[in-house]
């Protein structure tokens, strides 16, 4: 390679470490006119000089301390901030072993004294432009590796890729109102796995892991790694509810796996938190604290489990607020205790309503739920006792119908009480089913019958 020009080397920074005051005058009158010179006065300056100066080439002679050129070569390739500076030897002679030694510590080149010129500027000049192509190459690639949206050791999206889907997605669904879910694995008691198996085996579960989540997943959905032993999981066009039944069985699935490493099978299982995008959420953190806080509840729960996020979301708060139960004069029986039952019902199947919205304490909930539940059956007596005065032909189907509504409310609410029933289902039951569907539909039936009566016709 012929040496660069002068004119299209760039100016650099040389950092000079020179014993020699005549090698000293010829290298800054060499130099000097093009680039800017520093001079250590002391071998114990060159290192702070280098790693504060971050010099583009540095030029080491001896210089009148404990370190030769050859121990400051040593000690400046052995430092990581200035390991990778390119650095040129001076000696007083061309000892070939004295060069391999030196080029062998990790110098550049190696110049012998007395330093002539044109060698020494076009040696110089040679390194400044291959330190330029180099400072260029490893620019261009952090930039590259910024860019990059793959993580190496699963193959799934990082978490920059993700991030980029998220906001896209959140802006359509501001737009559109369209949901969107989100949510976040954590891999359980991890850490033990690195210490038992070793890190080689860690990072092995962790692929086993991300290959699972492709199993289970949709084409559409977005799995990507969120950092360490975290993963992300975006659902376009889901609730939280929709993405669960996915999750679950993800969550079985992980379980089940035996991963094998250097002879021995481990397992792994996944806590899991899945939250769901809402109108009003501006900023797409408000989302991942949902999921987030989702997720420290599975662990908390004693790990190995789905929870979504029992914040109030937008769309359930309209459903639920359209679902609100409010009487109408029409909807009287005529019959004032019945009517006054009813209205009761209405109000308790109300204040339980209010109590999910806002999630209350699952106790707080099962407490207004057992209240739902007790009045529904005193009613349902109160309501064949009226009926049977008035001779009701109907009364005995209508008494099935009240007995199987009563079995079923029952089991509901046994489960909500052991906290594995989904409040929304047994509010859907009890308000919609009994309250809604039964009393302002199959009721209206006997209506007529009681029409006009304030009490119990005179035998
Ligand atoms: P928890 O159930 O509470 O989540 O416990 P944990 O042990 O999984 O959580 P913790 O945050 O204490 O430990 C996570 C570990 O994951 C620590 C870290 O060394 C390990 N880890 C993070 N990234 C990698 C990786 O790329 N490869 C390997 N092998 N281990 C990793
Ligand atoms: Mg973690
Ligand atoms: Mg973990």
């Amino acid at each position: 390679m012929n040496p660069p020009e002068a004119h299209l080397i760039e100016p650099g920074v040389i950092l000079l470490a020179i014993e020699s005051p005549g090698d000293r005058v010829c290298i800054e009158q060499t130099l000097g006119s093009r680039h800017r010179l520093l001079h250590a006065q002391s071998g114990e300056d060159v290192l702070p000089l280098a790693v504060a100066n971050k010099p583009d080439l540095i030029l080491l002679d001896r210089l009148a301390s404990p370190l030769d050129g050859y121990a400051l070569c040593a000690y400046l390739k052995a430092e990581p901030q200035t390991a990778h500076l390119p650095v040129i030897l001076l000696a007083a002679s061309r000892v070939c072993a004295d060069e391999v030694r030196g080029l062998e510590l990790g110098a550049i080149d190696y110049l012998a004294k007395p330093v002539d010129p044109d060698i020494l500027l076009a040696r110089v000049h040679n390194h400044l432009a291959l330190k330029r192509i180099q400072d260029h190459l490893e620019a261009t690639n952090r930039h590259l590796a910024s860019l990059a949206t793959t993580d190496t050791l699963t193959g799934l999206v990082n978490r920059r890729g993700l991030l980029a889907r998220l906001e896209a997605e959140h802006a359509r669904s501001q737009r559109t109102q369209h949901p969107f879910a989100l949510a976040i694995c954590d891999l359980d008691y991890f850490k033990r796995v690195n210490d038992t198996y070793g890190h080689a085996a860690g990072d092995q579960v962790l692929a086993s892991f991300a290959a699972t989540l492709r199993e289970n997943l949709r084409t559409i959905d977005l799995a990507a790694r969120w950092g360490g032993e975290e993963f992300a999981i975006l659902f376009p066009e889901s609730s939280a509810r929709d993405a669960v039944v996915p999750l679950e069985r993800l969550r079985q699935a992980v379980a089940a796996l035996r991963i094998h490493h250097a002879g021995q099978a481990m397992t792994v299982t996944v806590s899991i938190g899945v939250a769901e995008y809402c109108i009003g959420d501006d900023l797409i953190e408000h989302l991942l604290e949902r999921a987030d806080t989702a997720l420290y509840a599975a662990k908390s729960g004693g790990r190995n489990r789905v929870v979504r996020s029992t914040t109030q979301t937008h769309h359930d708060a309209c459903s639920l607020a359209c679902f609100k139960l409010v009487w109408h004069a029409h909807y009287a029986s005529g019959h004032p205790l019945i009517d006054a039952q009813h209205q009761g019902l209405f109000q308790d199947a109300n204040e339980l309503l209010i109590a999910i919205l806002e999630a209350h304490p699952n106790a707080q909930i099962v407490t207004l739920a057992e209240r739902l539940l007790t009045d529904t059956v005193a009613h349902f007596k109160d309501e064949e006792a009226v009926l049977r005065t008035f001779d009701y032909p109907e009364l005995e189907a209508h008494q099935v119908i009240h007995a199987a509504l009563v079995a079923r409310g029952i089991e509901l609410f046994e489960a909500l009480r052991r906290g594995e029933g989904e409040p929304g289902v047994w509010f859907q039951f009890l308000a919609h089913e009994v309250v809604v569907q039964h009393m302002l539909q199959v009721d209206r039936d006997y209506f007529p019958l009681l029409a006009g009566h304030t009490d119990a016709p005179a035998s």
